[in-house]
């Protein structure tokens, strides 16, 4: 794990005032990455770090000398339209460039008459995807969302007998994902009326949203060495904000025997900003299984998972439907919960996915599954708030919602706070859901 240092000193100011706010999610003591260009432009993507309510650009101030030794070539690294090759250098590198950034930002720096050169104000900027992701693989790591979903599909059989011994996971498409501003139209799929004989395809009359932490691989691993439980910390680059949207209805009908398939592939939406593994370090905290729940296998549990392999991350869903939008009502909060409950840790999702020797690249995405609390009103998706559509949610404009409807927008934040620590945040994650395609 990441050792606090300097850069996650609570006293720390930069002379980038907006950092300095309270409440603000980039804070000098966050400094999250992403890929960036001054809006509607036809400029080139490049990597840039969240200060406050601007952008630094790290190619801009690398050509202007602000890093040098070790921070020299991690910055290097980052002249280019993706977080990729940053992402392959390893934690040292990663640690280098965080420490010269905080250095250069804080008040006092020597450097801040280059880089007051190197800023975009957010509210300019444009994203891409953080990293050409290669791979993406979801798992499902919230025992909660695990039991309500499955309780909906199974009720005689709830959770089914491995959930408790293997973090389980799927394999993704990856070429549906984009980034937070991402629309899609409702998908079509096969679905079978309850009762009927035959399906019929159609547009999903269920699609939800999934509540989920996006976790950046930094350095992979060869093929067929497994990467073990107390070094994955070193191979993660960073979380981010993840919405796995899905069709509830699709995936009824498909999900068996092989698990979901067309009814998560159609979209999925990260944050832009990549929060590094380092700058979570306060906010770390003990991982636990209950005791009277099966304990992991050896290979998936250690001291140090034990003392602080989960991580605290506040996570919301907000909505705003397009009424809300043209009568210029603020988005509504449905739901909250907590990544530190979830079953099975980031540790343990990786040490899991290569203990086979399956091989892990830089800018591969693992999704952690819907992060639901133990709480009816901390559910990460509308399949559990609404037990799979009976009770409908009644929205303050008196909308009501069972599944989402065209022209909804889904906004999720995360965010860190702990005592002698300053708040940092993710930002957040925002997608659409656009009316379907006429079927032909
Ligand atoms: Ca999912």
């Amino acid at each position: 794990m990441s050792a606090l240092n300097e850069t996650h000193n609570p006293m720390l100011h930069s002379w980038i005032a907006s950092a300095n706010e309270e409440g603000t999610d980039f804070p000098i003591q966050n400094l999250p990455f992403g890929v960036f260009r001054r809006a509607s432009s036809m400029e080139d993507f490049r990597v840039g770090v969240a200060i406050g309510n601007t952008i630094l650009d790290v190619s801009a101030a690398h050509a202007g000398g602000v890093f040098t030794e070790t921070a020299a070539a991690p910055a290097l690294a980052c002249c280019a339209s993706t977080l990729n090759a940053f992402m392959a250098l390893g934690s040292p590198a990663w640690s280098s460039l965080r420490m010269a950034l905080s250095c250069a930002l804080r008040e006092g720096s020597g450097t801040q008459a280059i880089l007051q050169n190197c800023l975009l104000p957010q509210a300019q900027a444009e994203y891409a995807l953080p990293a050409h992701i290669g791979d993406y693989t979801d798992f499902y790591t919230s025992i909660h969302h695990a039991t309500n979903v499955g309780k909906l599909l199974r009720p005689d059989n709830p959770l089914m007998p491995n959930y408790q011994w293997v973090p389980i996971g799927y394999h993704g498409r990856s070429s549906s994902i984009g980034v937070s501003g991402q629309s899609f139209h409702r998908p079509l799929g096969q679905t079978i009326a309850l009762g009927a004989t035959k399906p019929v395809l159609g547009p999903s009359k269920r699609v939800d949203y999934e509540l989920e932490v996006g976790v950046f691989m930094g350095t992979g691993n060869v093929l067929g060495e497994p990467i073990a439980l107390d070094d994955a910390d070193h191979h993660v680059f960073g979380l981010c904000l993840f919405n796995d949207w899905s069709a509830r209805d699709v995936q009824g009908w498909e999900y068996q025997p092989l698990g979901p398939f067309l009814s998560k592939n159609f979209a999925s939406t990260v944050s832009p900003w990549v929060v590094t593994l380092e700058a979570l370090a306060p906010y770390r905290c003990a991982w636990q299984r209950p005791l009277d729940h099966p304990q992991p296998l050896p290979y998936l549990d250690s001291r140090s998972l034990r003392e602080s392999g989960a991580l605290n991350i506040a996570l919301e869903v907000w909505i705003e439907t397009a009424i809300m939008r043209v009568r210029g009502i603020a988005p509504h909060r449905l739901s909250a919960s907590n990544f530190r409950q979830a079953y099975w840790s980031v540790s343990q999702m990786v040490a899991h996915h290569t203990v086979n020797g399956c091989n892990l690249c830089p800018g591969d995405l693992l999704g952690s599954g819907t992060q639901s609390g133990p709480l009816p009103q901390e559910a990460g998706a509308l399949i559990e708030l609404t037990q799979g559509g009976k009770h409908a949610i009644a929205l303050p404009n008196g909308e009501i919602r069972t599944f989402l409807e065209d022209g909804d927008r889904v906004i999720f934040k995360g965010s860190c706070q702990r005592e002698g620590a300053v708040r940092i945040g993710f930002g957040e994650v925002s997608g659409t859901l656009l009316p379907a395609r006429t079927v032909t």
